[in-house]
């Protein structure tokens, strides 16, 4: 390499940085290196308007129902919430009215729905109190926490991580973002999910454990929260198998109904 081509890197590297830095200013960003292809930005339909929402990144809690915390062998009374994440691009939007195809993942011979709220941030921070996390949330989705239940096991039995049973493609599917100045916030109402028409799972959001104004400030504890990340906020009990060609059919109070055919 010679010394031109030296300083041509080193300049290009430097300029990555204030690109990566400033990529929200399109004016800066334009004047910075092009990217050497494209990588797909992961978006969310906002309901009512012809604006996305960009995701971030995606938290779950775990474990945050009575009753599923016991099926999953923790006692509900006494453990402080835990989150995991999942890639951004794991996700599958569903549109309202339809039956999106979601294909049946590798390597799991035991793969299991969880239907969940999901909550949407506008904004972020540290340490927000409680009282005041709600100010955060931009808006509310209703969601399914697909999981590798095997493999889940398998690696837990290990005291490895299970990030090959929870974050993999396609594992975080989602009907459409509902403004929450439109729907209000959830603190209650049935939460459901139905396989092949038979009710599977069936709850209530006023039996989560930990709110979703104590999840945000839990979480904020641990990590900055931003705008464009959103939470899937824990499953009811009665977590269990779908096999390919199964339909399964969410409802939760308050937001249209959302379904997916296992392919
Ligand atoms: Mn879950």
């Amino acid at each position: 390499m010679t010394n031109i081509d030296r300083r041509a890197v080193i300049a290009t590297g430097a300029a990555a940085l204030a690109g990566a830095a400033t990529q929200s200013t399109p004016t800066l960003a334009q004047a910075g290196p092009k990217h050497a292809f494209s990588v797909a930005a992961t978006t969310i339909p906002i309901v009512g308007t012809n604006e996305v929402f960009p995701v971030r990144r995606i938290y779950c809690i775990g474990r945050n129902y009575a009753a599923h915390a016991i099926e999953r062998g923790s006692d509900p009374n006494r453990e402080p919430p835990f989150f995991f994440q999942k890639p951004t691009d794991a996700i599958q939007n569903v549109a309202i009215g339809q039956v999106a195809d979601h294909p049946y993942p590798s390597l799991t011979k035991n793969y299991h729905h969880e239907v969940e709220l999901v909550a949407a941030l506008k904004s972020g921070g540290t340490n927000i109190p409680a009282d005041k996390a709600l100010d955060h949330v931009y808006g509310y989705a209703l969601g399914l926490d697909m999981t590798r239940r095997d493999l889940q096991n398998e690696m837990a039995g290990l005291k490895k991580p299970w990030e090959i049973g929870k974050s993999f493609d396609h594992a975080a599917v989602l009907g459409p973002i509902h403004p929450a100045a439109k729907t209000g916030h959830f603190t209650k109402g049935a939460i459901s999910l139905a396989v092949n028409g038979t009710v599977r799972q069936n709850s209530d959001l006023d039996k989560m454990i930990w709110s979703v104004a104590e999840q945000v400030s839990k979480l904020s504890e641990a990590f900055e929260l931003k705008a464009g990340d959103i939470i899937y906020s824990g499953t009811p009990a009665n977590v269990g198998p779908v096999v390919k060609g199964d339909v399964l059919l969410c409802k939760l109070d308050g937001l249209p109904d959302m379904s997916i055919k296992i392919v």
